[in-house]
């Protein structure tokens, strides 16, 4: 059994949606085993993403990510990477298959709703960047 990090990002909070991306985790087969809401700092939002340094998009991105809360999350199931990445839908919403996440609620390619961990390693890593093992259930 697999675990990913995911977060609801700070424009689908906004809109009032938790409930229902957790619905969408929950209906996928991924089990939710750890949450929480919390408002994250310019220094925990440029670690989180120092692999995009150097990218154009990592300065409004950490603004983005810091406008408002968001919630982290550890989601638990068979293939819990992939399966997360399929029903979150491609970067772009626009590219995003229908009824993905990103398909039915992000308005751009950086305010789109939702992160999932791309690989184990980057699970690993996040997972252990936001939760202690013993918030996870
Ligand atoms: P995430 O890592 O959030 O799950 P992803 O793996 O699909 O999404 P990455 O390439 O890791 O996408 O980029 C991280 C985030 O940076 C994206 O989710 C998006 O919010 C933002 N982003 C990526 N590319 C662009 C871009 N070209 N323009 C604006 N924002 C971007
Ligand atoms: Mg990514």
């Amino acid at each position: 059994i697999e675990r990913t990090f995911s977060i609801i990002k700070p424009d689908a909070v906004a809109k009032n949606v938790i409930g229902q991306i957790y619905n969408r985790f929950e209906t996928a087969g991924l089990k939710i085993v750890a949450s929480k809401m919390l408002h994250l700092s310019q220094e925990q939002a440029e670690g989180f993403y120092a692999e995009h340094k150097e990218r154009p998009f990592y300065a409004p991105l950490v603004e983005f990510m810091t406008s408002g809360p968001i919630m982290v999350q550890v989601l638990e199931g068979e293939n819990a990477i992939a399966r997360n990445r399929e029903i979150m839908g491609a970067t772009n919403p626009e590219e995003a298959l229908a009824g993905t996440i990103r398909a039915d609620l992000a308005g751009s390619m950086r305010e789109n709703c939702a992160h999932g961990s791309d690989s184990i390693a980057s699970a690993s890593r996040e997972i252990a960047y936001f939760f202690s093992d013993d918030e996870i259930c």
